[in-house]
């Protein structure tokens, strides 16, 4: 059993990106597996070494360990000749449709708009898809994927109509989180997918992709999510708000880490504790499905409500 934990790193780390590292480095230690971080620093346009090298930081504090570490943008040679091979099979195509126009058109699984793969006949230039300034997009098989990840989320879907052709390099350059998923879990041999449920609408689209590419399908696994106040009554992942430094002057390890695994269901009281203290009991039937409201206490520091 291979996993990883793949964080952006367009941002401080914060109790969300903690909670995904302590769940995922339990479910390899207690299985007896190997789990390595992948940092995820494609997007030039947000992403910032600082946040990459704070993010290790977090984890070691944390009390969380790495049986290897990979750099995402190391494997943009891996990654273009991915997109060589879809070249080859006919699949790719500009599109220069703003998100205005899919506006107007279906709601996507994952909550944003679908794309009507409207662009399907249009051609890649005579010198391929590094010639063109579009965004490329991948013609997805019109087959359906089913699929239901080991928590028994049903993630089936027909990607190519429910969320439609995927982008797999961005109009800026930045090959897509999509497509670099899909190659980088591959060459590493992950046999295990265990992320947050923010995600799992693009799994089918991720599988669609890996049979495309003739790379075998993990075992997915998706997990609650920490969320915030977002205006308007509503609630949204957490992203911005209660950044690791000020978790840090509050908190120490042991009790942020009984903290997390108090809120995620697999301590009865938020004991202060190591991660390690936490494997011999891990199971993923004692790990809450329904997410939690993170937010800051002027007292408390960092408290967790329920949804
Ligand atoms: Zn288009």
């Amino acid at each position: 059993m291979i996993t990883r934990f793949a964080p952006s790193t367009t941002g401080e780390a914060h109790p969300g990106t903690l909670l995904s590292a302590l769940l995922v480095w339990l479910d390899a230690r207690k299985r007896g597996g190997s789990v390595v971080l992948r940092l995820e620093d494609l997007d030039t346009t947000r992403t910032k070494v600082q946040w990459a090298a704070q993010l290790q930081e977090a984890c070691a504090w944390l009390g969380v360990d790495w049986d290897g570490v990979a750099i995402q943008s190391d494997r943009i040679g891996a990654h273009e000749a991915a997109l060589d091979t879809l070249e080859r099979q006919g699949r790719l195509y500009p599109c220069r449709c703003s998100r205005a126009e899919r506006m107007r058109g279906r709601r996507a699984p994952d909550g944003g708009w679908a794309y009507d793969n409207i662009c399907r006949a249009r051609q890649l230039p005579a010198g391929g898809w590094r010639d063109t300034p579009d965004a490329i997009r991948a013609r997805l098989p019109d087959d359906r994927v089913e699929l239901v990840d080991d928590g028994g989320l049903e993630l089936s879907q027909t990607p190519a109509r429910d969320m439609g052709d995927p982008v797999v390099r961005r109009r800026d350059g930045v090959i897509a989180y999509q497509l670099a998923v899909v190659v980088d879990d591959a060459a590493a041999g992950i046999t295990d997918v265990v992320r947050g449920r923010d995600i799992a609408p693009s799994t089918a689209t991720q599988v669609a992709l890996q049979r495309l590419l003739g790379l075998p399908t993990p075992r997915y696994r998706h997990h609650l999510l920490l969320l915030e106040p977002a205006g308007n009554a509503k609630l949204a992942k957490l992203h911005g708000s209660l950044p690791f430094t000020q978790l840090r002057a509050r908190h120490t390890a042991p009790e942020l880490c009984g903290l997390l695994a108090h809120a995620a269901g697999l301590l009865d009281r938020p004991l202060a504790c190591a991660p390690a203290d936490l494997v011999a009991g891990f199971d993923w039937s004692r790990v809450r499905t329904r997410d939690r409201v993170a937010r800051w206490d002027p007292e408390r520091g960092l408290v967790f409500d329920e949804e």
